[in-house]
């Protein structure tokens, strides 16, 4: 694929990277990303990606646009409210960047439909605020071997991680399980709807989940994969704490019960 013109003057500031060059910017124009939610993590993310010119960006969202969302979720607008929130955000990153293409989902992922859709994409990106999804995301993008780059927000707190041991050249490398074996019981850990969120903690960690997903597509640097990052907005403090594949882990251990999609596990 040979750039054109068009696109040496949009991506210039990537060309100019020795780490990115034409051969960088044609892999993100290459790659097909999966953005699982379109809220506040996603909105970043999505922001982000579409500017970056990742070629295919697929947006999977079942919920409307409300006021409230507003806050925290930028790539909306206060026109948007009553809008689905996959047409909404495809609407933005049209905007931001007509170049690529962009496939909204007005539904939500299931076991029923995660494997034909996770099979379209390189890498799925994790913006849900629900555990069940979450586990989905991971079950099911380490049975298909992509890529996960995960995010979570609570509060004045957010998360970041990297899944990606079910890829080929990269067994051994832990998952969503190995560190948070089962979902908690549910309604012990309060949704962002009920604790809060301080808007811009969700652009921290969105924007992180933007960078560890271009790295990823490219091969640059360092991989979140093994590792938690956690960020701490009121002490203004990062912590990164390694983790490790555990044997016993029903999904990628040893010895795994969890063999197929929909074998999810407690949700
Ligand atoms: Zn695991």
């Amino acid at each position: 694929m040979e750039l054109t013109d068009a696109q040496f003057e949009r991506y210039a500031r990537h060309l100019i990277l020795e780490e990115v060059g034409d051969e960088g910017q044609e892999a993100l124009l290459a790659s097909k990303v999966l953005c699982v939610g379109a809220g506040g993590l996603g909105s970043p993310v999505l922001m982000y990606l579409a500017a970056a010119g990742i070629g295919t960006i697929g947006i999977i969202d079942d919920d409307e646009v409300d006021l409230s969302n507003l806050q925290r979720q930028i790539v909306h607008a206060t026109a948007s409210v009553g809008l689905p929130k996959a047409i909404s955000a495809a609407e933005t990153l049209a905007r931001i960047n007509p170049t690529i293409t962009v496939v909204p989902y007005q539904t939500r992922l299931t076991p029923e439909n995660v494997e034909a859709l996770f099979a379209e994409y390189d890498l799925i990106v994790d913006g849900t605020d629900n555990f069940a999804t979450r586990y989905l995301i991971n079950d099911a993008a380490y049975l298909a071997g992509k890529t996960v780059v995960s995010g979570a927000l609570l509060r004045f707190e957010g998360q970041l991680t990297t899944f990606r041991g079910g890829v080929a050249g990269h067994q051994g490398e832990p998952c969503y399980r190995c560190l948070f074996r089962n979902p908690p019981p549910p309604n012990t850990v309060p949704r962002c709807e009920e604790a809060g969120i301080l808007g811009a903690v969700a652009g921290v960690i969105g924007t992180l989940q933007a960078t560890e997903v271009l790295k990823e597509l490219m091969g640059l640097g360092d991989t979140m994969s093994g590792n938690l990052l956690v960020f701490d907005g009121m002490g203004m403090t990062f912590r990164k704490i390694r983790y490790k594949r555990s044997a016993s882990c029903p999904l990628c251990g040893d010895a795994p019960t969890i063999t197929a999609v929909g074998a999810v596990g407690p949700v």
